[in-house]
């Protein structure tokens, strides 16, 4: 890992503590700090209930406390690490106080927290006499991993989690960033695209018309190093809540394998080439039959 993907953890791995200490009290599960010159200035525990307070989320805590500690309002040269996407209020807070980096963790799950605050984070004009802070989003991965779009992908492994996190949150420019310019990539009914800003299209086609309120769950990984510096990711993934088509008004949890080529590049680990295709339980392969259908047969039943 980069130092710098060292030191995000650390503080990360301490917004998952306070994170838990909220759910005592029954408060949504956030914590955040603020971190001025590697030192922990504030910290903030979710308390909305606990103290029955409606603005007390995690984030606006940890500013109260970091502002209270410095006897200043104004945050400069810090950094705000929250263990879920920021909401409007925090993240409009983030900016008058002029916190200088945010490096949040997972996309909430809870649906009752409010809209993410990341429009507000990044809008000039939200604040135009507030500088807009450096983004670090996804910082995530359930406690296993630690990878992050906007961080380097210092393991190959983390090309298959950057690419779930992207897909479920829409982000098709998150999925072509961690392809190289002139990648492949073979989709499961073999469309095949050549270049990043194909696969860029395709993705933002298919996640706002096909799979606009799907998720897609990463399941085994397995990493072979072809050499040092390239390697072949396998990642089995569970694709649920697809849209409907047709016939089908209701889409059921589909299984699909990825492999991914992906090489060493000094931002870290990029895919050269992606490829999947759909597990069909029982089958063995495919034949076209007399009207030209593609179905998938099995040979030792159907003889
Ligand atoms: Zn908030």
């Amino acid at each position: 890992m980069t130092e710098r993907n060292l030191t995000h953890e650390h503080y990360m791995r301490r917004c998952t503590e306070l994170a838990r200490q909220a759910t005592e009290t029954g408060d949504a599960q956030v914590g955040a700090l603020v971190v001025l010159h590697d030192r922990i200035v504030g910290e903030g525990v979710e308390a909305v209930r606990a103290a029955r307070d409606v603005t007390a989320h995690a984030e606006i805590e940890a500013l109260r406390a970091a502002t209270r500690s410095l006897g200043s309002t104004d945050l400069t040269g810090s950094t705000m690490y929250t263990s879920v996407e920021p909401c409007v209020m925090c993240a409009f807070a983030v900016r008058l106080a002029r916190v200088s980096v945010v490096v949040a963790g997972a996309r909430s799950s809870d649906v009752s927290r409010p809209l993410n605050g990341w429009a507000v984070l990044s809008r000039t004009d939200v604040l135009p006499d507030r500088p807009v802070p450096t983004t670090i989003r996804d910082f995530s991965g359930a406690g296993r991993t630690w990878p992050a779009l906007a961080a380097p992908l210092d393991r190959p492994e983390h090309v298959p989690v950057a690419f779930v996190e992207a897909w479920n949150r829409r982000d098709a420019d998150g999925i072509a960033a961690l392809f190289d310019a002139d990648a492949e990539f073979v989709n499961v009914t073999g469309l095949w695209w050549h270049d990043r800003e194909a696969i860029r299209r395709a993705h933002a086609y298919g996640l706002a018309r096909i799979f606009d309120r799907s998720t897609l769950r990463l399941g085994a990984t397995r990493v072979k190093h072809l050499s040092n510096d390239v390697v072949v990711v396998h990642a089995r993934m569970t694709l649920s809540g697809q849209t409907a088509t047709g016939d089908v008004a209701c889409p059921g949890t589909r299984t699909t394998i990825f492999s991914f080529v992906v090489h060493r590049t000094p931002d870290g680990w990029r895919c050269a080439s992606a490829h999947n295709t759909d597990v069909v339980p029982g089958m063995e392969t495919n034949v076209v039959d007399e009207e030209g259908r593609l179905r998938a047969v099995d040979y030792r039943k159907d003889g």
